[in-house]
């Protein structure tokens, strides 16, 4: 039976969804992860510790075990763990992304700068230290723009600016959101780059509707997975993402050319291997690509996407690292959408009502609340977690959008205000990656 070695960050919303994937086909599973567990000592070959800021390490560990037990595919089912799949996919000779192509998708500017040199279409940039004087900067701008962190995710610390005051706001606050996340900047990522921490990226803002393709890349050639619409607008000055719908109402031309741009993309990248989340806005030039991750979709969205008779998108994950002549089954025809649920006001989570009306909406598959009771909300720029998500299918993709805003606006969040500024201004709680307080 093949062996495959998942992945697994602690702080992913992602586990279960990979874990039950694994369990549906023939395989043997060994999980990586980076704090030892009790597991270890019962079956050592389904556990191994590892340190991913450190993947070189991380490499020569794996490399040890599978000299007994052999890997047959890496799996990451996160950014964080990209770059160690990266290294020790290298280590073992297995096919995957370079840790070069990795090391790119996980920094804005070198992936800026690679789009640029291949002629991708993507927002015009520059980068700059964030020790620079701001007041002398603000005046050379052009407006509106987009202020940003280098290597944070999840549109943490992206900031719309339309004036000279708004930009000087913007860095001081992306500076302080860039202390308080220097543990997850910390790791191999940043000592080889340390930009990272050091400048920030001012990009010009694109209007338009956004998109995000969900991909698969075997040998360099893209295989779209799904393409989903983001209806709500995203104008700023923060970027929450909430709708996602698909199959994308946009013409068919508009949908190739999006295509066209993700691969292109990709490639600039020197990405070959693996899944992909592109996200692109379409300006009045055409398609813009504002990022391509070498992951799949984050939090728990995959679970509206069902392939063939009914196959999840880990798993085809899985079976596409184990083979890459794999034939990828088609999405299914069905309507579907999901909403990552955002935190309307910082505070302490007291209390969730209407779960059971927003489940009866007509459409709604399933609500998951993954932020539990007692929890500090910290909205976007500072945030990074969502209240949880909604989740629909049903005959249109008008309806799934209708249904999934009606359960919204039945959910009434209790958030207790923080006592104390000292309360407000602390670092947020990483997600957590089980539906500790409700689910259906
Ligand atoms: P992250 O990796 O944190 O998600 P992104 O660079 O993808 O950061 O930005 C997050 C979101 O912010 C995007 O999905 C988009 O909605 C918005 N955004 C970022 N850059 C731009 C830009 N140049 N023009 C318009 N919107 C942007």
């Amino acid at each position: 039976m093949p062996r495959i070695l998942l992945l697994l960050p602690t702080t992913t919303y992602r586990t279960e969804a990979f874990l039950a994937s694994a369990g549906q086909l023939d395989v043997e599973v060994t999980v990586g992860s980076e704090h030892p567990n009790a597991l270890a000592r019962l079956n050592p070959t389904a556990l191994l510790t590892l340190n991913f800021s450190d993947p070189e390490q991380a490499a020569r560990q794996v490399v040890e075990f599978a000299a007994e037990h052999p890997i047959d595919a890496v799996v990451a089912v996160d950014d964080q763990v990209t770059l160690a799949a990266a290294a020790i996919c290298q280590a073992l000779s297995l096919r995957q992304n370079s840790v070069e192509s990795v090391l790119a998708a996980g920094n804005k500017h070198r992936m800026r700068q690679l789009f640029e040199r291949a002629g991708v279409p993507s927002p015009r940039f520059k980068l700059y230290r964030l020790d620079s004087d701001m007041e002398v900067l603000a005046g050379q701008m052009h407006y509106p723009s987009v202020v940003k962190p280098l290597g944070l995710s999840g549109s943490q610390g992206v900031i719309r600016v339309d004036d000279e005051p708004q930009f000087v706001r913007a860095v001081d606050r992306l500076t302080k959101i860039l202390q308080a996340e220097s543990e997850k900047l910390k790791g191999d990522q940043a000592e080889k780059e340390p930009s990272l921490t050091s400048h920030f990226l001012v990009e010009d803002f694109i209007s338009g509707p956004e998109v995000a393709l969900e991909g698969i890349l075997s040998r360099g050639q893209l295989h779209v997975l799904a393409l989903l619409d983001k209806p709500d607008p995203l104008d700023g000055p923060f970027f929450e993402e909430t709708i996602y719908v698909t199959p994308s109402r946009l013409p068919t031309d508009v949908q190739e050319q999006i295509t066209r741009s993700t691969g292109e993309a990709a490639r600039a990248l020197g990405l070959s291997e693996g899944p992909i989340h592109a996200e692109l806005r379409l300006g009045t030039d055409g398609p813009s690509v504002i990022e391509v991750n070498a992951r799949s979709i984050g939090g728990q969205c995959s679970h509206v996407l069902k392939f063939g008779t009914g196959i999840s998108l880990e798993e085809l994950i899985i079976q596409h690292a184990l083979d890459d002549d794999f034939e990828l089954p088609n999405r299914e025809s069905q309507p579907a959408g999901v909403m990552m649920i955002p935190i309307p006001r910082a505070g302490k989570l007291k209390q969730v009502h209407g779960l059971r009306d927003a489940e009866a909406v007509t459409g709604i598959e399933r609500v998951t609340i993954s932020a539990h009771l007692g929890q500090k909300l910290v909205p976007l720029p500072e945030g990074s977690v969502y209240l949880g998500f909604l989740f629909a299918r049903a005959s249109s993709v008008d309806a799934v959008e209708t249904a999934l805003r009606e359960a919204h606006a039945r959910l009434q969040f209790e958030i207790e205000p923080f006592n104390s500024d000292a309360e407000s201004t602390k670092k947020p709680l990483e997600p957590i990656n089980t539906d500790v307080a409700f689910r259906n």
